[in-house]
């Protein structure tokens, strides 16, 4: 069943997700050559813990961190580790934090000093597709309108979308229903309604979008090496559109 929340739940889900935009600054000045995904993992870990919450992330289904670093063609679930980052590399944090009972979910991806232009172009068209998805949410609307906004972006960019993992609900559970895919057809899928709350995530690839999972059963990388970027938010359904939780005063 896909829940709609009260208004004391959007408060704490707000709370949730303004923690996670504020463990995003707070890391960003860190991600620089030399630092290992361990270390701003320890970071992340002490901050959200200081602003009264706790990583979602961090034993959720045995996941072994507080936050996913995935480098390059790393897609999602990265695991933190004695990898040194360095210039040239696009790093994805996926941040999550629970405050009294819910959630907060967004990931963005990073540069590490100057990168090359396609990977540029990578993560600019993969933070304007995300940008792309939440403009179609607004009571009435589908979850498969924002999907194929998303798909049609990406494919006019010539990049591709990942298909075996989605966007999802968000309230006491960090994931929930619906499923939110990055690919659909206007009009179909379930209705959008006041009070639901969604994160949206596109992992857009600079080659096939086709995925493998490493050996150490979480990490995900594109199959031909090549670099994917993953941008989200965590947003509430408003009687009008949509408001972010997860982006501060800038978005
Ligand atoms: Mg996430
Ligand atoms: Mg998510």
């Amino acid at each position: 069943m896909i829940s709609i929340k009260s208004e004391r739940e959007i408060e704490l889900l707000e709370h949730a997700g303004h923690i996670v935009y504020l463990t995003h600054c707070y890391l960003k000045p860190y991600i620089k050559a030399g630092i290992t995904t361990k270390e701003l993992d320890k970071l992340a870990h002490d901050f959200i813990i200081s602003q009264g919450a706790t990583p979602s992330f961090l034993g959720y289904d045995g996941f072994p961190a507080s936050i996913c670093t995935s480098i390059n063609e790393e897609v999602v679930h990265g695991i933190p580790s004695n990898r040194k980052l360095k210039n040239g590399d696009i790093i994805s944090l996926d941040i999550g934090a629970c405050y009294k009972g819910y959630h907060g979910d967004s990931a963005w991806t990073y540069a590490v000093g100057e990168v090359d232009k396609s990977l540029k172009y990578l993560m600019e068209h993969t933070e304007k597709s995300l940008f792309v998805g939440l403009k179609e949410i607004k009571p009435g609307n589908h979850i498969g309108d924002i999907g194929a906004a998303i798909l049609e972006y990406a494919e006019a960019h010539k990049l591709g979308v990942v298909k075996e993992l989605v966007g999802h609900g968000v309230g006491t559970d960090v994931h929930e229903e619906p499923d939110v895919p990055n690919y659909g057809v206007r009009g179909t899928g379930p209705l959008l309604k006041e009070g639901m709350v969604i994160a949206v995530e596109p992992m857009l690839t600079l080659g096939s979008p086709d995925i493998v999972i490493l050996d150490d059963g979480w990490t995900i990388e594109t199959e031909d090496y090549q670099a994917s970027a993953h941008y989200e938010h965590t947003v509430v359904v408003t009687s009008d559109g949509v408001k972010i939780l997860t982006g501060g005063k800038n978005g």
